[in-house]
């Protein structure tokens, strides 16, 4: 059955102004699951002007109070677990244990962020005259515009809307068009958890309507962008002409390091998952496998015969190792990538073409793909976002650090070695927001602060301790009971 979506806009299921709609299908075969209203500009201002209205009450509810509601919506989201997974693995494609486990995610940053309300810590600091007394307290920024990608349906905007929430923020959110429906499903949970009509408010429809309408908007304070570079630097230019605050989560080109001293079992293990789990469509997947020379040949060849062995089908078949890729546009990227990785000479090992027949026809499947490559050959820089991995030798450590960081993007990474100094030079090393020891790049936990650097993004970390760093402001309070005039740094 269709399932049909309103938008939700002042604590309702709402029609859109116009009157276009989109589909939502299962990239595993296909399958119409849902219908959501194609957003307008004017549905983005009605959006607004709730988001307006229920600022102040939500900015004076004490932040315990507005913790409480998260930390509810995270019991109501445990309650629907099961059936959020499915759902998720139908929606996106990837793999229902890890769909459980992106639930999971929502839950587990909605537990944590919750008890951010009871804390919001400001500072007290020494003052330089007598009889005064200074602090610092965090104020919520304003209305936050979040826009969010379809590879992390739930996980990414439980982490924008928990942490704004919680600073006070009200919310106009639009999610990615390829996978609405796990977002629809968490603004349910919230509004059931009792969260007040306005405070948070959801536009579907198309990044270039909705999702500019609300980069561009003066009444958008903070903008919470997560999604590829070029969307990015558009967003940042919206944000830079009416200098809102940017918080910017883009791509990845990320490494494991594998030395010649490292367990190889268990590298295996983690690169097969970091390269080819979510079908490599995870910012933190690992598409570059920069191996030690002295172990290349034979770490290659069992690398290819566990890659062949992966099983690829239905994302909901328990024995399945790697679902679909997100529909044709995804599909027909990464197949030119690979045609690009041939042009340029890369040896192909496995992998490399679209799956059809049986189960696969109806779908988007691609097979495990490995090339062996060259640093500077296109595949081995650029972000494909599907399941592809690189493979580059290297002579040394101070060689594979080298070719590690000649990217342009910097969000996580890894290093597999049992020499404990060198694992600790890579972390000082390594140009990236996160660094794996001798585990595979992906796996973040909630209470770390996620984000990278170079043209993986700008502005605050999202999730640990600084998660509400984007969605506060810091004033700095001095209260002078002298009962005179004080002059700072003026002594005459
Ligand atoms: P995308 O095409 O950049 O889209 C991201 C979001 O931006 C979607 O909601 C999209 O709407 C919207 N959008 C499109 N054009 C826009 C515009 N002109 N103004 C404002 N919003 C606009 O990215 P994606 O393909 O969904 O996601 C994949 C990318 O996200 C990859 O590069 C991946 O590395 C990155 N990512 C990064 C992180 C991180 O934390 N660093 C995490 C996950 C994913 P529509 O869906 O309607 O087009």
């Amino acid at each position: 059955m269709v399932e049909e979506y309103g938008l939700y806009i002042n604590g309702k299921w709402a029609e859109s102004t116009g009157e276009k709609f989109f589909d939502v299908t299962n990239p595993a075969n296909g399958e119409v699951l849902a219908r959501f209203p194609s957003g307008t500009v004017e549905d983005v201002h009605r959006a607004l002007e709730a988001a307006k209205e229920a600022f102040p009450p939500w900015k004076r509810t004490p932040p315990a109070k507005r913790g409480e509601v998260v930390l509810r919506a995270a019991q109501i989201l445990r309650q629907r677990k099961d059936e959020l997974g499915k759902l998720l693995a139908r929606e996106n494609g990837k793999i229902v244990a890890e769909a459980r486990g992106e639930v999971q995610e929502a839950i587990d940053f909605f537990e944590y962020i919750a008890g951010e309300g009871r804390r919001l810590l400001g500072e007290t600091v020494a003052t330089e005259l007598p009889d005064k007394f200074a602090m610092t307290v965090r104020l919520p920024v304003g209305i936050a515009g979040l826009i969010t990608p379809w590879n992390f349906p739930i996980a990414i905007p439980s982490w924008k809307i928990g942490a704004a929430l919680v600073s006070g923020c009200t919310i106009v959110f639009k999610p990615a068009s390829g996978t609405p429906i796990l977002g629809a499903r968490l603004v349910s949970a919230l509004e059931d958890a009792g969260l007040p009509p306005g405070v948070l408010n959801m536009v579907t429809g198309s990044g270039s309507v909705v999702g500019q309408e609300i980069a561009n908007h003066p009444l958008v304070s903070v903008i919470s962008f997560t999604g590829g570079v070029d969307t990015g630097k558009q967003v940042y230019s919206c944000g830079a002409a009416r200098l809102a605050n940017v918080g910017l989560e883009l791509g990845g080109k990320n490494p494991i390091i594998l030395l010649e001293d490292a367990d190889q079992d268990l590298a295996m293990e983690g690169i097969l998952f970091a390269a080819f789990g979510t079908a490599g469509q995870r910012c933190t997947a690992c598409s570059r496998l920069i191996l030690h020379k002295k172990i290349y040949d034979e770490f290659l060849d069992d690398l290819v015969e566990e890659t062949e062995a992966l099983k690829v089908g239905d994302p909901l078949d328990p024995s399945v190792d790697v679902g679909p890729v997100k529909g044709k546009e995804q599909e027909e990227k990464i197949l030119r990538y690979i045609e690009i990785g041939k042009e340029e000479k890369a040896k192909l090992l496995c992998g490399g073409h679209k799956l059809t027949g049986d189960g696969y026809d109806l779908g988007h499947y691609i097979s495990p793909t490995i090339f062996e490559a060259k640093p500077d050959m296109r595949i081995a820089k650029e972000e494909i976002f599907g399941p592809v991995l690189s493979v580059l030798k290297a002579g040394s450590y101070e060689e594979a650090v080298r070719i590690a960081n000649d990217v342009e993007y910097g969000l996580s990474s890894s290093i597999y070695t049992k020499n404990v100094n060198i694992a600790f030079r890579a972390i000082q090393d390594i140009e990236s927001g996160i660094t794996y020891i001798n585990a595979p790049t992906i796996g973040a936990e909630v209470q770390l602060p996620f984000g990278g650097v170079k043209n993986t993004g700008s502005g605050a970390r999202e999730a640990g301790t600084t998660a509400i760093d984007e969605f506060t402001e810091i004033k700095s309070v001095y209260v002078d009971y002298s009962g005179r005039l004080q002059k700072a740094q003026i002594t005459e």
